[in-house]
């Protein structure tokens, strides 16, 4: 089998997601025979460097030896049960170790089987127990410009990336958009802590006049990852949840792409020491190998929907693989490598040596800013440095980057003008220094003209 066979096949049959179809016309496809550690290799034997962990899904590298081993065992003893009624032991036990690894005052686990289903339960839980407690008028989500939490229509609706969201906008609820902290806006001197926490003021205004008809604020802690990898401070979130108890009005953190290490805490929260009222986990949950999600909520959450069946009152969303028990061993088994290998250490090594290696971009004519949050470095590529103005989005100037990098044996995969490394935790610092390489003669390439 070859890439060419491989290929045409394909173009025939698959619907591949996020992608003009019609581009496949001239930009290859690209066939995936093995992967090991941070390597992808095609049918015909060229490597990749996943510099974005397969869409921020892994954690640990391709084939991982211990959650492979965890998997086939689980495999011999059983593959999917049903969760209503039934239980297994991998869904316990990582239910178990979760509320004991998230922030304080987390008691329940719910379960889907990805990140936008799991925006959808905290959606729904939060409308559902503000009803059952006879907050009738509650109807309503606040959210924050840029902010990206999904693709099915609920996760959508809170969502604010127009290019994913402008089309299906009558099929929407209409949510209530306030100002983001991202810092690329911040006037030039201002640090991010003093911009995060003055961009706080339209949603302390916002709380205050909508607060008797929202449900919740739906935020990306630190990092908006769709949205360009747009960042703030931790100031935003403690001034978030403070406001929040003071309105009565639920905190849902959307952790799917934060979570897990990603920011340099297990999770993002943690730099703000808040715990929200949803927290959503979803992509590196499983190390990057099965579709899995979860929403950890509180006790007293858990206790608005816990009553007498003719009452009425329980959340009853489920879908097929609700906790699949090899989604669930997967989670185990990296939950075992964070613990065993003492990973978010490691990963401030990492993380500086990914600062050190693009210190080369901060003075180049066509990057605006270097930004970074843990294992999550962003480089924004601009027409005009002095001015910031963007690369018209029609000149596509990130796939160029996409295509030269390629070319060079590197996985990079743009967000617009916004060139970002987000790789597996396994990573060494000379594969960093080529991540980086390959990045900086495509972005070289990509603005000759
Ligand atoms: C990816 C992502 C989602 C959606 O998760 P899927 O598993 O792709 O449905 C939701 N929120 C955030 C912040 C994400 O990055």
């Amino acid at each position: 089998m070859d890439n060419a066979t491989l290929i045409q096949r394909d173009l025939a049959a698959v619907w591949h997601p996020c992608t003009q179809m019609k581009d496949h016309e001239w930009l290859p496809l690209i066939p995936i025979r093995r992967g090991e550690g941070v390597w992808l290799e095609d049918f015909d034997g060229k490597r990749y460097l996943d510099a974005i962990s397969s869409w921020w899904v892994n954690l640990f590298g391709h084939g991982n030896p211990r959650i492979n081993a965890a998997l086939r065992t689980q495999l011999d003893q059983l593959e999917q049960v049903f969760l209503a009624g039934f239980t297994h032991e991998p869904v316990i036990e990582l239910s178990e170790r979760l509320l004991r690894l998230a922030p304080p005052g987390l008691a329940r686990c719910f379960y889907a089987d990805n990140g936008s289903s799991a925006v959808e339960v905290a959606l729904k839980m939060s409308y559902h127990a503000w009803h059952n407690q006879g907050a009738a008028d509650k109807t309503k989500f606040i959210t924050l410009s840029n902010s990206y939490h999904g693709e099915t229509l609920g996760a959508l609706a809170v969502g604010d990336v127009a290019l994913y969201k402008e089309t299906y906008q009558p099929l929407l609820m209409q949510a209530i958009t306030v100002p983001s902290p991202d810092c690329y806006q911040r006037e030039p001197g201002s640090s991010w802590a003093e911009h995060s926490a003055r961009l706080f003021e339209p949603m302390k205004t916002t709380l205050a006049r909508h607060a008797h008809e929202v449900c919740a604020v739906i935020v990306e802690p630190l990092v908006q990852c769709a949205g360009g990898m747009r960042m703030y401070d931790p100031v935003y979130l403690q001034l978030l949840r403070a406001a929040c108890d003071d309105y009565g009005v639920h905190l849902i953190a959307d952790e799917i792409a934060v979570g897990f290490g990603r920011t340099g805490t297990l999770f993002a929260c943690e730099q703000a020491h808040v715990t929200p009222d949803y927290l959503c986990l979803a992509k590196g949950l499983t190390g990057g190998y099965l579709p899995l999600s979860v929403v950890l909520t509180r006790e007293n959450i858990y206790q608005a929907f816990y009553d007498e069946y003719a009452s009425q009152r329980a959340f009853l969303h489920s879908h097929s693989y609700t906790g699949n028990p090899l989604g669930c061993r997967a989670a185990l088994a990296t939950l075992d490598i964070f613990a065993s290998d003492n990973i978010l250490e490691r990963n401030k090594t990492l993380a500086k040596a990914m600062a050190r290696a693009t210190e080369q971009f901060i003075d180049h004519p066509h990057v605006a800013e270097v930004r970074q949050t843990g294992m999550i470095l962003a480089v924004e590529m601009v027409q005009d440095k002095a001015t910031r103005t963007p690369y018209p989005w029609q000149d596509r100037r990130g796939l160029r980057v996409y295509q030269q990098a390629l070319q060079q044996g590197v996985l990079l995969r743009p967000l617009g003008n916004v060139i970002y490394f987000m790789p597996p935790y396994v990573i060494t610092a000379d594969e960093i220094d080529l991540m980086v390489q390959a990045a900086a003669t495509s972005i070289d390439h990509a603005t000759l003209n």
